[in-house]
């Protein structure tokens, strides 16, 4: 029995390679390549300016990763649209699209759960069941466009740990922006990590301007290996020389993430530690306000807790704002939809 290989996550120099086995013409190589990618085609059937037998070739040895919409829940606040998606496998992920200042952003995911174990996160509790391969990405992404419209903005701040999926994460970015096809500008992809410092490292050195963001949430190491486990192995001197380093590298602005934990993570002892870690850094904090979930004992962030943390921090020079809540209504956080599904 022959296993079936993905296709859309092939380049076009390997579907070059594949397509001469075939006994196809080059040029076919990437004419498939712009139905996949530029067509958003995800079905032999419809590749019409192909003969019959050459696409009855192709289906006996590649296959589209389906996926299907489980659930959509629409905000009835803005144009927010949650997705619970369900995998070839049964496995369900979660995605967003949101869409402000005439700029369309998704948030996808990058894993079927996660193995960090952040205790304030709903994404973690089951553990990590699989990472997505870079086809299964890339079909969410298309997906998302064929149900919405183009987007401008990527964010991989669903639900799993990126970089703990890193040959995937590379790959989805190598082809989601070939210019021969999907021709998305890497300064469009922005990349949450829980501060893998290796991970960071090898990132910075594939050279490309993608956006970093980092779940610092807690200014201490202390504080912080209480509720992310992968604090005991990565210290935050080192996720932030990495950062550094990654700054140098791609001359792109690492975003720290810090979601407000009132009374835990907004004392002044959090705030002069900020100051030292950052002052005259460029830059920036994005303060997000807890969510609650079941299994997390804090309640939501006050918004005026917020503003005040904020205010505090911009008054020691530091560049922190809030994030914009996108479709509050709907079951919010990475993760949640996901459980609350399974429940
Ligand atoms: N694993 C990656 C990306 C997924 S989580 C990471 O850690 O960055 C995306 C963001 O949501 C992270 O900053 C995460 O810490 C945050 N998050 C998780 N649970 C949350 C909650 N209950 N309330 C607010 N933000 C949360």
């Amino acid at each position: 029995m022959i296993m079936k290989q993905t296709i859309n996550d092939k380049t076009i120099k390997e579907l070059e390679e594949i397509f001469k086995n075939l006994g196809f013409q080059k040029f076919r190589a990437k004419q498939v390549f712009r139905q996949i990618h530029v067509n958003k085609i995800n079905d032999f059937s419809k590749m019409t300016d192909l003969s019959k037998d050459m696409r009855k070739k192709l289906d006996q040895i590649l296959y589209f990763p389906k996926i299907k919409i489980l659930k959509e829940f629409k905000s009835n606040l803005d144009k927010t649209k949650k997705y619970l998606f369900e995998l070839d496998d049964g496995n369900i992920i979660e995605a967003v699209f949101m869409e402000y200042d005439n700029r369309n952003t998704i948030c996808i995911s990058s894993q079927v759960g996660c193995k960090m174990g952040c205790n304030f996160c709903a994404s973690t509790k089951n553990g990590l069941e699989r990472s997505l391969l870079a086809s299964e990405i890339i079909e969410e992404i298309y997906l998302l466009e064929r149900e919405n419209s183009d987007i401008n903005n990527i964010v991989v701040m669903g639900i799993g740990e990126p970089l703990d999926n890193f040959s995937n994460i590379e790959k989805f970015i190598k082809i989601i922006t070939d210019d021969n096809g999907r021709n998305l500008s890497h300064r469009a992809i922005t990349i949450s990590t829980v501060g893998l410092v290796d991970k960071i490292y090898k990132l910075a050195d594939l050279g490309y301007d993608i956006n970093l963001a980092v779940s610092l949430h807690y200014a201490f190491d202390k504080k912080r290996m209480e509720y992310m486990p992968s604090a005991k192995k990565y210290k935050i001197k080192d996720i932030v020389k990495a950062c550094d380093y990654y700054f140098e590298k791609t001359k792109r602005r690492i975003s720290y993430e810090y979601v407000v934990i009132d009374g835990v993570n907004n004392l002044k002892e959090d705030i002069d530690k900020l100051e030292k870690l950052f002052k005259g850094k460029n830059i920036h904090i994005n303060l997000i306000p807890l969510n609650p979930i079941e299994e997390f004992k804090y309640s939501k962030t006050k918004s005026n807790v917020m503003d005040q943390f904020q205010k505090k921090l911009s008054t020691r020079g530091l560049n922190a704002t809030i994030r914009r809540s996108m479709g509050s209504d709907i079951d919010a956080s990475c993760g949640q939809l996901r459980n609350n599904y399974a429940r």
